[in-house]
């Protein structure tokens, strides 16, 4: 008997923990917990994930961010430290769910394991920012794919007489970008990159972005707004609304009319995952021109957004606020990132 009430205790202690946590952290913590167990079974067949110390843990870290090859074939593919600090944070979740205490990261063979593998692993590379006009460059392309195209001319039996081609085709063309519809792929990329940039909008808020959230402004004539239902900042679901300019509502009802999905609990997006985002700003800035496409990725909008508004005065809680930022510092960056340009084009320019 007492020894279910002992049980019952636990469990009871356990479902608390848990309802603070998001399900994203509780994801993380399973996932890095999984990740342990596995690589305990391979390295010490047979030992208790509980009775690991130290050294051992210390050791998962350097496989983890150096990457290996478990005994069942697994890949460990190299990852950050950072994940490895998670995985060490999941693995003190489940100790102290046990009742067992945590490792300490700041001391002895797991701070030494962190040093030694931080040293070695190069910088975290930070997105480039896709400036204002960048953007338009990228929207200019975007807008001749989808009127440009080459006129076939026919006779009565529909045999091609001569081709009308409107201008010297280059990368911007539909006709050099072979996808089965070009003209549709451009609008969405078009309203994909207005709605990104306009409300800071990360690339899993795009992915989840449905037609309900977009709505014509309540005052502001031709402007719109943009419903950010759930997001990383934002565990209790509250949402966000911020107003977008009217290039941004032109774009997406131009998506709108051509998309066969526009019911309004339809996704705005046809891509459901985030990398297609990466890959597709990517190949857009390089068929509109733009030098060193392969830096941007699907976060350069939103940053490239963040570094606009600093560069037109816009205070850090400002630039936090508009893309629900909770660290002052992120903010700061951009702040930063927006003097630094206003001083190399002074440079320049004096
Ligand atoms: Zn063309």
């Amino acid at each position: 008997m007492a020894e279910l009430h002992e049980r019952h205790r636990q469990l009871l202690e356990k479902a608390t923990m848990n309802r603070k946590l998001s399900p994203a952290t509780i994801r993380s913590y399973r996932g890095g917990w999984k990740r342990f167990r596995q690589w305990l079974a391979s390295e010490y067949p047979g030992a208790d994930p509980f009775e690991a110390d130290a050294d051992t843990v210390a050791a998962f870290v350097v496989d983890l961010v150096h990457g290996a090859t478990l005994s069942d074939g697994t890949e460990l593919k190299p990852s950050t430290p950072a994940t490895a600090v998670q995985r060490i944070v999941a693995i003190n979740h489940y100790r102290r769910e046990r009742g067992l205490p945590p490792f300490k990261r700041g001391e002895g063979t797991i701070a030494e394991a962190l040093h030694t593998v931080r040293r070695a692993a190069p910088p975290t590379k930070q997105a480039k920012a896709l400036r204002r006009t960048d953007l338009e460059t990228i929207c200019d392309m975007l807008e001749h794919r989808t009127r440009c195209g080459r006129v076939d001319r026919r006779n009565r039996a529909g045999n091609i007489l001569y081709t009308d081609w409107p201008h010297e085709p280059d990368a911007r063309c539909r006709f050099r970008n072979p996808t089965p519809d070009a003209v549709s792929s451009a609008l969405a990329m078009k309203a994909y990159v207005r709605v990104s940039f306009g409300a800071l909008l990360r690339v899993s808020e795009c992915v989840a972005l449905r037609w309900r959230d977009v709505k014509p402004h309540p005052e502001e004539k031709g402007w719109g707004e943009v419903h950010i239902r759930r997001s990383k900042t934002d565990q209790y679901g509250e949402g966000a609304v911020r107003s977008v300019e009217p290039e941004v509502m032109d774009a997406l009802r131009a998506w709108k009319r051509r998309s066969r999905t526009a019911r309004p609990k339809d996704y705005v997006f046809p891509w459901r995952r985030p990398g297609n985002y990466t890959r597709r700003l990517k190949l857009a800035a390089r068929d509109a021109g733009l030098a060193d496409p392969e830096g941007y990725s699907s976060h350069s909008l939103r940053i490239g957004r963040a570094v606009e508004l600093a560069a037109a005065g816009a205070s850090v809680f400002e630039i936090m606020s508009a893309g629900r930022w909770k660290d002052p510092a992120i903010a700061e960056r951009y702040c930063q990132q927006a003097d630094r340009a206003r001083a190399d084009a002074a440079l320049r320019r004096l």
